[in-house]
């Protein structure tokens, strides 16, 4: 084991550590929950009314999760980049809050750490763009036994919980996670944002061969097209408006 270690060196870096354990400290919501309900106008299709923000998680020197060479962010924005192509193509509004490899700390200097300042600055420009969804996009470390997606909603939230079980059931055609998949959370950017928002981590960069479909084209294509059709489903059975949470 110890050989096993020491010839795979999988780093975690701290901002993957906050968002899963430390993101969940006692931390006051900005503001209150929007009202009353943004109705679609009659003559208005559902994908091109309501804008998707999407956020490919970290960049810049935050890699997040990592394992060799494989860096999570450079995973989560090439995916990021495949849903908005598909999603534009059925001429869905989308939006990316990171076109490239940055950290968007400068956004909101006064919190209190990197970390916070970078996912604030994330739902600011989702919310300043009047994003009506965040989907934030990770990829996800533990064991070398765990594969497969899993989605976080935001606890308590029936609109989130509804947008991750329809992203969730399209991913579940391209890969099963073994254990939970569906879960309501308590992180940060789940907490701090005033629209729905939920958090998928596509798969797990320590599963050998998951940490090699990742890289691939192919695979990234697949899982931003369930990604995608996850999203549209959403709104096509929510069809008439989308109540601000
Ligand atoms: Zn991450």
């Amino acid at each position: 084991m110890k050989n096993f270690i020491g010839k795979y060196y999988v780093s975690l870096t701290i901002t993957c550590i906050i968002i899963i354990f430390v993101g969940v400290t006692f931390w006051p919501k900005r503001s209150e929950p929007q009202q009353p309900s943004k109705q679609l106008p009659p003559e208005k299709a559902p994908l091109e009314y309501y804008l998707v923000a999407i956020d490919p998680g970290h960049g810049g020197r935050d890699g997040g999760s990592g394992y060799d060479a494989v860096k999570e962010k450079d995973i989560n924005l090439a995916i990021a980049k495949k849903i908005k192509t598909i999603y534009q193509s059925w001429k869905g509004q989308i939006m990316l809050t990171r076109e490239g490899d940055y950290r968007v700390t400068e956004l909101y200097p006064n919190e209190r750490t990197k970390q916070r300042r970078d996912l604030s600055g994330r739902i600011k420009i989702a919310q300043e763009e009047n994003a009506d969804l965040l989907v934030s996009i990770h990829v996800n470390a533990a064991s070398s036994a765990l594969k497969g997606p899993m989605v976080f909603y935001q606890k308590d939230n029936e609109i989130s919980k509804e947008l991750g079980r329809s992203i969730l059931e399209q991913l579940h055609h391209v890969e099963r996670h073994q254990q939970q998949d569906l879960i309501g959370a308590d992180y940060f950017i789940l907490r701090q944002a005033d629209i729905p928002t939920v958090l998928v981590e596509v798969g797990f960069i320590t599963h050998p061969e998951e940490r090699g479909k990742l890289q691939t084209e192919e695979y990234q294509e697949q899982l931003a097209r369930a990604i995608a059709e996850g999203v549209k489903g959403f709104f096509l059975t929510k069809e008439r408006h989308l109540p601000r949470t």
